[in-house]
């Protein structure tokens, strides 16, 4: 008996270290590894238990050009780029802003999104009117984000960082904070679901969207490149905007 239970013990453990090594292969030759937020509508976003969004669908392609198979995971927008640089993630699509400190670890595909950050209040805020109302406000963000850049250059505003812009509205609309400052279209998506807040006309800033890649990286950032261009020349670019943004 006990003899038999030492060789089947023996058997499965074998099992377990074949059945590793093979998925091992497999996760890295046929699969490419997305990096995301996935609180970002209509960016990425769950809908049920899978993320869903214009970033996944534009990722979908870089994967076909690729020919592998896509895979995401949900990481803390704070640490996507510590993901790209630790290979967990072979490339991000978060919505992410190009910037000169992103690009010092980062390298950048071409743009494909111009965003914007804007100011979200409470609907019945007839005090803040634009970004000069805010000097000395508290001012809720997403951690490591560039609206988190532009509340901090604010005069006496005192920045209060979430995990995400969702977050931030909801402190918002328990009175704990007097505005957020997020991107253009998330704050868009959120006011569109809660009609207790308002997204302000002005906007704070002009950004560019990017896919970003390990540096160095070119292989996948080529493929991202050419998926941009794939998706702009098709047509395809055209009605995901149309699915998303209308
Ligand atoms: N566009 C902003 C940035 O790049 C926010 C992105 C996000 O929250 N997913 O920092």
């Amino acid at each position: 008996m006990k003899k038999f239970l030492k060789k089947s013990v023996a058997f499965m453990a074998c099992g377990i270290i074949l059945a590793s090594v093979l998925t091992g292969c497999k996760a890295s030759s046929k699969t490419v590894v997305m990096g995301t937020n996935a609180a970002f509508p209509p960016f990425e976003y769950y809908d049920g238990d899978k993320i869903t969004g214009f970033d996944v669908e534009i990722a979908q392609q870089v994967a076909k050009e690729l020919g592998v198979e896509l895979k995401i995971e949900d990481i803390a927008f704070q640490g996507l780029i510590t993901s790209l640089e630790s290979q967990k993630v072979d490339f991000v699509a978060a919505g992410m802003s190009i910037n000169e400190d992103r690009k010092k670890s980062v390298d950048f595909s071409d743009s494909y999104y111009e965003a914007s950050q804007v100011i979200i209040v409470p609907k019945d805020n007839e005090a803040i009117k634009g970004e000069e109302d805010l000097k000395g406000k508290n001012i809720g963000v997403q951690i490591g984000t560039t609206g988190a850049d532009v509340a901090h250059g604010i005069e006496n505003a005192k920045v209060v960082e979430f995990n995400t812009g969702f977050a931030a509205i909801m402190d918002m609309q328990n009175g704990k904070i007097d505005a957020v400052v997020l991107d253009s279209e998330p704050a868009k998506n959120f006011a569109k679901a809660n009609d207790k807040i308002k997204v302000l006309d002005k906007s704070l800033t002009t950004e560019q969207y990017a896919i970003a890649v390990k540096k160095g990286n070119e292989k996948v950032l080529k493929a991202v490149n050419k998926a941009l261009k794939e998706l702009k020349d098709s047509g395809e670019y055209d009605k995901l905007f149309e699915k998303y943004f209308k």
